[in-house]
């Protein structure tokens, strides 16, 4: 799979990003390559997870549309098609990989390049994994009517993941928000408060697992709780 990625999914980013690139940065895996899916299947049953519903590098590769499609009423049992199995809309079916169903997402894209500048970092080079390592905390400039971060008023401060969703879904993913990267010491203790919160709340189980044994084979499930999982394997 890895082997087509690697020859398909520049598709959408040469054209916008080509210009200005190192060769030695593979672009699929820079943060500023956001994409969403457009895929017949989303629209009808969209994952369980927050809207907008943007995708990184390497989540969209593996993203479920890019395998699936739906099987016309009156096609008949092509040879070697699977269909899918349990969580899936019947008639859904298995095809050839492709990234065709996802889009670059432009605005989101610009969003998280201005969130790189506010980090002075090359937006041309930073890859989604070195932005996840940095984690930086951010303030959005258009919500503090520009004030900037001092430790004396409280200010909303995001990831960057979840500023990008905040930028979209506040500001019409407007390209002039402008973002300040709180200092590495506020972001220390920022993060330490939210993993303690996170330790003393349950959240639901979410359906994130895939069966690895079941990939690419007859009747494939979709993604499943950690129990749907283990009932799934109690009944292999
Ligand atoms: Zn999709
Ligand atoms: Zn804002
Ligand atoms: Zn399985």
């Amino acid at each position: 799979m890895v082997m087509i990625c690697g020859q398909t999914c520049y598709g959408g980013l040469k054209s916008t990003h080509r210009t200005g690139l190192t060769d030695s940065v593979q672009c699929e895996r820079l943060a500023v390559a956001v994409f969403t899916c457009t895929g017949w299947l989303c629209d009808d049953i969209p994952e369980p997870n927050d809207s907008p519903r943007y995708m990184y590098f390497p989540e969209y590769l593996h993203h479920r549309c890019n395998r699936i499609r739906r099987r016309a009423w009156n096609e008949l049992d092509p040879p070697n098609t699977f269909a899918m199995g349990q969580g899936y809309p019947g008639n859904t079916v298995q095809r050839e990989w492709s990234m065709d169903d996802l889009e670059l997402d432009k605005k989101a894209s610009q969003t998280v390049r201005n969130i790189i500048d506010a980090c002075d970092l090359d937006w041309t080079e930073v890859t989604v994994s070195e932005l996840d390592n940095l984690d930086p905390r951010l303030v959005c400039l258009k919500c503090s009517y520009g004030n900037h971060c001092d430790g004396e008023r409280p200010m909303m401060v995001r990831s960057w993941r979840e500023s990008v969703k905040h930028c979209t879904k506040k500001h019409w993913s407007d390209s002039t928000v402008k973002w300040q990267k709180i200092s590495d010491e506020e972001s220390r203790s920022l993060r330490q408060d939210q993993e303690e919160a996170a330790a003393s709340t349950t959240t639901p189980p979410r359906k994130i697992w895939r069966c690895t044994h079941c990939h690419d084979k007859p009747g494939e499930p979709e993604k499943m709780t950690v129990q749907g999982m283990m009932d799934h394997l109690e009944d292999q």
